[in-house]
């Protein structure tokens, strides 16, 4: 018998990722012989790099690495509690925040327990229902922002889960602490609402987002949050969810004992402390917007203002333009697995890297015409 006919039904038929492209894969496949020639802006990771007080509890500790993590995550819970005044027991660490995702999935969805997102917001929420066979509704955006009347409107009796990113990628755009506390005092309470923080950490303070106080109440609120972005640490795998404790121990049920390695576990306690990372890294983001909105601007191209690390521009035919930059030697994101075929999503470079990927640019679009 084939394996697909063997399968769990519907298995065969789930949508699937579309990854940012290897460095070293495009270098293989377009014959650069130097993967150093190829600048990959395509998966919004931190191009200063880990930080550095993470690298160094990285050398530090390898001859530790033949004993299994404390599954418990101690420490790094410790140190998140203490940052982000929280309890221990209103945390859970998960293999990225794509892991944690999941958990929301296997403790809150299945085939009538569905979930409301946005149109054009992350789309692992989408890939993760359709894993439950979770029915997903999806709210247009206004101006590329969560509609959170909207989305207040579209929730129904079967709805479990309210994703809502801020910032969302790949727009770049926050909603406001207003419309989040409006939308708060009249979302039913048959639901979860799901806070995607990805890049939570490179925002102004004043625009940072209370949605810890809603968890501090214990409402049915999950703030997800990542080392991959800010802290530089995306190919390590951590991230963490603030819930209240209730919430937390349901989803520490469907987790595995050591989902999150040793080595990840002590660099992301390092990184926690290392606040002069974050603000190099928030500087380098703010000048490198500028340096790309104004290129973009004197393209003629337009863009959508982003308060993240990574900025969504509309080239026409995104997924050419993409293909053509990337023989450049340059990676960006197609978008029209978002119903977003015009545009491509750029991740902030250094400044080198982002006068790289605006000359490729530039160079495509001329020999377009
Ligand atoms: C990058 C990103 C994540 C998660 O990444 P992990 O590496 O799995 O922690 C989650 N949500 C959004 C909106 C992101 O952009």
């Amino acid at each position: 018998m084939s394996f697909e006919s063997l399968a769990n039904s519907g298995v065969g038929e789930l949508p699937t990722y579309e990854p940012g492209r290897p460095i070293e894969d495009v270098a293989r496949e377009l014959g650069f012989g130097d993967p150093a020639e190829v600048t990959k802006l395509a998966s919004n990771e931190n191009a200063l790099g880990p930080s550095p007080l993470a690298m160094e509890a990285i050398v530090s500790n390898a001859a530790n690495m033949h004993l299994y993590p404390d599954g418990g995550a101690f420490h790094l819970k410790q140190a998140l509690a203490e940052k982000l005044q929280v309890k221990p027991e209103q945390l859970l660490i998960g293999n990225g925040s794509n892991e944690l995702i999941e958990f929301i999935g296997h403790v809150f969805m299945g085939p009538h327990a569905g979930i409301v997102m946005a149109d054009r917001a992350f789309i692992a929420y989408k890939l993760i229902a359709a894993m439950f066979k979770a029915p997903v509704v999806t709210v247009p955006m206004a101006a590329f922002v969560h509609d959170l009347d909207a989305m207040l409107e579209a929730i129904r009796p079967e709805t479990r889960v309210v994703f809502v990113a801020n910032p969302n990628n790949p727009t770049g755009t926050i909603v406001s602490r207003d419309a989040i506390n409006s939308f708060m005092a009249r979302v039913p309470d048959h639901v979860v609402v799901c806070y995607d923080e990805a890049y939570v950490e490179l925002l102004p303070e004043v625009q940072q987002p209370a949605t810890l106080d809603y968890v501090r109440e214990g409402r049915n609120v999950i703030a997800l949050r990542t080392f991959s972005k800010t802290y530089g640490l995306a190919g390590l795998r951590v991230g963490y969810a603030v819930a209240p404790a209730e919430c937390i121990a349901l989803l520490n049920r469907v987790r595995q004992p050591f989902n999150v390695s040793a080595m990840a576990l002590i660099a992301a306690e390092a990184a926690l402390r290392d606040d002069e990372h974050v603000a190099r890294t928030r500087a380098l983001v703010v000048d490198g917007l500028k340096e790309l909105g104004s290129a973009f601007g004197a393209m003629g191209l337009s863009y959508v203002p982003s308060a993240a690390n990574f900025i969504l521009v509309k080239v026409g035919e995104g997924r050419c333009c993409f293909e053509a930059l990337q023989k450049r030697g340059v990676i960006v994101r197609p978008m029209d697995g978002y119903g977003l075929p015009d545009y491509i999503r750029i991740t902030v470079g250094t400044h080198a890297e982002n006068m790289c990927c605006i000359e490729a640019l530039k160079s495509v679009l001329e020999a377009r015409t």
